[in-house]
């Protein structure tokens, strides 16, 4: 999102407007004002929704660089310094990433919507959000109950214990089975995650640094951010996944073209093996972190093959030695049905898998993950479930770490299903933290085996489901 507004300043239309008004003898900043303001309402008379929705980023743009000009500090939120309710008009992706994470307690704003940018990061960030609020910046008290899932607030001048209905700031994982970590694709969601007390990013999309700009970032930068999130996180594990482009994520400056089924097409490791643009500086970043940060770990995404996974080994091995430092743990990501019925073959070149359920579900079922389709051809499809359990129980066999770190592992019955199948780890969005640790807090590893059995057993999704909701008795499913 700040890549496309660093775009729109840049745009041509809106610098001749700024050099006509400068010509015209307008000072620098009224100059711009009057630029941005001219660019926007061109916006918002147009037909297309999504373009006249774009006159907000033209101004949010436009607000950022008067600010910098004028107050050197562009964040609405400066000057924040302890833990806090925020409550304002407006907020912009900008304002939420300018703070640490842990500083935003909860955020009110009186415009936007669930889908606006501001409510997308916040969620990214698992901080919890209200918005459309009207009047809540006269209304603000000195204490707020926010509930971000029901969307209420309260305001009042007194605390209110009973309003008091903590968002622990580290979650309660005692007894648990199994690790839970979370999912992060930018440096502030990692800290986000740690600060909400995931043990670990067990998927880190590396492909956010790549979309959305005009270049593939440096070997320097990539390594900037692998560092701090390694560090954020320390100790726990660090799983970063190598770039995962090509399909529904394109990046135009390679050039490649367009193929005629994407989704089947080149794509994760396939693309970036094929490309030394792609896999160079990605494998020297990943090596230069791991000399000083232990925790890192690399993961490949989409294999297909052991070949691939052995060339990839290898292209490490060579930059580890030239680095003069270890080869950090390598593991891959299981996404398709072939490679999950056959896991044991990848015996001795991994170290761990983590099953992406996400493509494992659309390739298994033939049904695009982009699409809405009826639950019975989603996660707990009989074919799909038995799939993830042959893979839990193939990578038993090997002596390698199986976790998950698609969708399904940040769902309530979906996590139940997948513990009981033995997973060593649960990676998902930052908000499904609590609930899910919630949802396994207390759990018998042994009536949760059962209940993965039985699911697994049923004919159908909403009977294996239900099963797992405690809908149905869990009895074991008959031998
Ligand atoms: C998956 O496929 O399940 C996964 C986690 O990867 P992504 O959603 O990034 O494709
Ligand atoms: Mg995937």
């Amino acid at each position: 999102m700040l890549e496309a507004q660093a775009l729109l300043v840049r745009d041509e239309a809106l610098h001749r407007s700024l050099a006509e008004n400068l010509a015209a003898g307008r000072p620098l900043p009224d100059a711009i004002a009057t630029a941005v303001d001219g660019y926007a309402a061109q916006l918002e008379a147009l037909e297309d929704d999504y373009l006249r929705a774009r006159a907000a980023d033209v101004r949010e743009a436009g607000r950022l660089l008067l600010a910098e000009l004028t107050s050197g500090g562009a964040s609405r939120l400066d000057g924040l310094e302890r833990p806090s309710v925020v409550v304002a008009e407006e907020l912009a992706p900008a304002d939420l990433l300018s703070v640490p994470p842990e500083l935003l307690l909860a955020v009110v704003t009186e415009t936007g919507g669930r889908q606006s940018h501001a409510a997308i990061v916040a969620r990214e960030l698992g901080v919890p959000a209200v918005v459309a609020v009207a009047g809540a910046v006269a209304a603000a008290g000195a204490f707020a109950a926010v509930d971000g899932g029901e969307g209420t607030v309260r305001f009042s001048d007194r605390l209110d214990a009973s309003a008091v209905r903590a968002r622990s700031p580290q979650l309660d994982l005692a007894g648990l089975p199994v690790r839970i970590m979370a999912n992060a694709g930018s440096v502030a969601a990692a800290r986000a995650a740690a600060a909400a007390g995931a043990r670990g990013i067990g998927l880190f999309r590396t492909e956010f640094l790549y979309l959305g700009r005009e270049q593939a970032p440096s070997e320097e930068e990539q390594a900037e951010v692998y560092a701090s999130v390694c560090t954020a996180l320390h100790p726990h594990p660090v799983l970063v996944r190598t770039l995962d482009a090509g399909s529904d994520k394109t990046l135009p400056y390679l050039g490649v073209a367009v193929e005629p089924n994407p989704a089947l097409g080149r794509r994760g490791i396939r693309l970036w093996l094929d490309q030394p643009q792609l896999h160079g500086p990605q494998v020297r970043a990943l090596i230069a972190t791991a000399r000083e940060h232990t925790n890192l770990q690399v993961m490949l995404p989409m294999v297909g093959s052991r070949a691939e996974v052995e060339v990839a080994r290898a292209l490490f091995t060579a930059e580890a030695e030239r680095q003069r430092t270890r080869l950090p743990r390598l593991g891959i990501m299981v996404e398709l049905p072939a490679v999950a019925a056959a896991l044991d073959s990848f015996a001795g070149l991994i170290e761990f898998a983590s099953l992406g359920t996400n493509d494992l579900g659309q390739y298994a079922l033939g049904a695009d993950r982009e699409l809405s389709w009826d639950a019975e051809l989603g996660e707990f499809h009989p074919g799909l479930l038995r799939l993830i359990r042959g893979a839990v129980e193939l990578g038993r066999r090997i002596g390698i770490e199986v976790g998950v770190c698609g969708e399904m592992a940040g769902a309530p019955a979906g996590a139940r299903f997948l513990v009981g199948c033995g997973v060593s780890s649960l990676s998902m969005a930052v908000g499904s933290l609590a609930t899910v640790a919630a949802a396994l807090r207390g759990s018998d590893r042994e009536d949760l085996r059962r209940q993965a059995e039985a699911a697994t057993a049923e004919p159908d999704a909403a009977r294996a489901r239900a099963r797992l909701s405690g809908g149905l008795d869990p009895r074991p499913a008959p031998s």
